[in-house]
């Protein structure tokens, strides 16, 4: 708490930081006892599409908790407490096991995509929870992909290029997550060969009124394109976007449009936003697969 202080001292905490300390506390044992308890915790899953097939190539696992009080509580308000007080290599382990589990029932064959925060990275405890999650579940490693988002690589530290190393030693996808967002985006795909880059969505859903994100997110296709890695657009919410991303030659897509993260392969809206994509290839002249 704030002390009482004397001249010439600095008073550390406002009565509204106070609060926020507390909550911020609070949050964090609610998270562990989810943790320990294994309960509301869920994952939740989104389609990435591919523009040519139409056919969905994998679906992004991506973490819920169901808060007792609070209701849903989103990810940008508890994987950075998982990640600063030392939480998210539980939560990670969570997730990639459901993740596994689940995935190695879809009829589809699609692959499943797992985040990895950067505090997860370089600790020798990635593989071996990746390994156990494989093993547990059957999944083959071939259907495993992994994001890592570019401040994750801020450091380019040897021991975290180490672990993306090795993830593709045992044949698991390594993905550039919101490429464009952090520094030395460039830097990063020198320093690792990803088999996938994922262009954030704040370009696609800018692109549409602001010529200068379209040829940013077409630079990129391009560049995905000259690297021979996959490109996906992240974000694309509406038909005008989709019409985007495929003119730009993005190779996969992923957004609203298709649908919304649900539990386990409950993607069924994707039908209609797949109609869309049709008559933009056939508008577009583009040959369909
Ligand atoms: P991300 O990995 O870039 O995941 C994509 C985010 O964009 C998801 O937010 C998804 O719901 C949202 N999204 C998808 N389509 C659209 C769209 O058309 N429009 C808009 N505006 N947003 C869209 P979500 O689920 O809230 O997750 C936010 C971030 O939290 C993720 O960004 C990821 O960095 C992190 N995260 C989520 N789950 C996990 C996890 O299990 N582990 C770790 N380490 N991070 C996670
Ligand atoms: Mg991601
Ligand atoms: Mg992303
Ligand atoms: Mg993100």
């Amino acid at each position: 708490a704030a002390k009482a202080v004397g001249k010439g001292t600095y008073r550390t905490f406002s009565p509204g930081m106070e609060i926020r300390v507390q909550e911020r506390v609070r949050l964090e044992a609610e998270l562990r006892t989810a943790l320990v308890e294994c309960r509301d915790l869920f994952v939740f899953y989104q389609p990435i599409v591919c523009l040519r097939s139409g056919r969905v190539t994998a679906r992004e696992a991506l973490a819920r908790w169901h808060h007792p009080q609070h209701g849903w509580v989103p990810p940008s308000e508890f994987i950075h407490v998982a990640e600063e007080s030392g939480l998210i290599d539980r939560l990670g382990t969570f997730v990639l096991d459901q993740a596994c589990r689940e995935a190695a029932g879809w009829a589809d064959g699609a692959r499943v995509a797992v985040n990895i925060s950067a505090t997860q990275l370089g600790k020798g405890t990635l593989i071996p929870a990746i390994l156990t999650a494989l093993a547990g579940s059957g999944l083959p490693a071939d259907r495993l992909e992994i994001e890592v988002t570019e401040s994750a690589l801020l450091s380019e530290a040897f021991d975290c290029i180490a672990d993306l190393r090795h993830a593709r030693e045992i044949g698991v996808r390594v993905a550039l997550d919101d490429f464009g967002t952090g520094y030395s985006s460039l830097a990063h795909l020198r320093a690792f060969a990803f088999d996938k880059i994922k262009i954030d969505g704040t370009f696609v859903r800018d692109a549409v009124e602001r010529p200068d994100c379209a040829a940013i997110v077409g630079l990129v296709a391009d560049l995905g394109r000259r690297l021979g890695v996959t490109t996906v657009a992240e974000g694309v919410e509406t038909a005008a976007h989709l019409q985007l991303v495929t003119v730009e030659g993005c190779f996969e897509a992923q957004g609203y449009l298709f649908s919304t993260p649900k539990p386990s392969e409950r993607d069924a809206p994707l039908v209609a936003a797949l109609e869309d994509r049709l008559e933009i290839l056939n508008a577009a002249g583009t040959q369909t697969a």
